[in-house]
């Protein structure tokens, strides 16, 4: 378990919804309340095709713009796909990698998601690399046997000193998007064993710096305990981050862990 502090991260996926002019509308509403919580650092996730807009008005805010996949490459034949240079320059600070319905609906393997996760570092945009076990694997006792495997994969080949741009974010596949969130203590157990992965394999700055974030079915009224476990470090946030009063209300409960 971990001591040290870290500033609170809390990311808004908001997946395959709002396009470009509701997802601008949400964004001008944020830009001022996140303001009231300066102990937090806040992203949010639009669509490709809203990522212009909302980069554009969140331009000087508090609130940093997420893309939520891109291709490992630079440039070239890769019909429908987003580079992580052409992420940078739109001013796309943090990038989800592996999300798992990326994983499930997409099949993207544990190997390809390290090559974007080593991608977006070399456009100087910071991976967040979602990681987590489906119900089955949990029921099998598998829990921690796959996490381990996607962040072998994961963090494959990384330099020590770029590791701490990494963040991680757990999220058990049974608990995103069906309002069945992961118990505090049953989330604390992962990120605990994220953590000392890390203090296993590499030098202690690694381990102490490095945000891990709870994913799944994260609300106002769940946030608070979870946020208060030690080693969770923030939330990426789904269908709660669609709403304004939804999401802040999460954005909350982080100032409060962060203050
Ligand atoms: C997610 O999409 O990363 C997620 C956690 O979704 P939800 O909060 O809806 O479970």
């Amino acid at each position: 378990m971990s001591t040290g502090k870290r500033r609170p991260l809390v990311v808004g996926n908001w997946k395959m919804n709002k396009g470009p002019q509701e997802a601008d509308a949400l964004a001008v509403q944020l830009k001022v309340v996140i303001q009231d919580y300066p102990a937090v650092d806040v992203g949010v996730a639009p669509t490709f095709l809203a990522l212009p807009a909302v980069a554009e008005r969140l331009k000087h805010t508090a609130v940093q713009v997420v893309a939520q996949n891109c291709h490992p490459e630079v440039s070239g034949a890769y019909t429908g796909e987003v580079s992580p240079e052409m992420l940078r320059q739109l001013g796309v600070t943090w990038c989800l990698v592996g999300h798992s319905e990326r994983r499930q609906i997409f099949g993207e393997s544990d190997s390809f998601v390290g090559q974007k996760v080593r991608g977006c570092l070399r456009a100087g945009v910071l991976p967040i690399l979602c990681v987590g076990e489906t119900l089955a694997e949990r029921d099998a006792g598998q829990a921690e046997a796959v996490v381990q495997r996607q962040l072998d994969a994961g963090l494959a080949g990384l330099p020590t000193d770029q590791l701490a741009s990494v963040t991680i974010a757990y999220e058990p596949v049974w608990a995103i998007g069906t309002g069945r969130n992961a118990s505090p203590q049953q989330a604390q157990e992962i990120h605990a064993f994220i953590r000392s992965y890390l203090e296993d394999r590499y030098p202690p700055f690694v381990s102490r710096s490095m945000r891990i974030l709870y994913g799944g079915s994260v609300k106002g009224s769940n946030a608070a305990g979870l946020l208060g476990q030690a080693d969770i470090d923030g939330a990426l946030v789904g269908g709660a981050a669609l709403t304004r009063d939804d999401f802040v209300a999460i954005v909350a409960a982080a100032h409060q862990r962060g203050s």
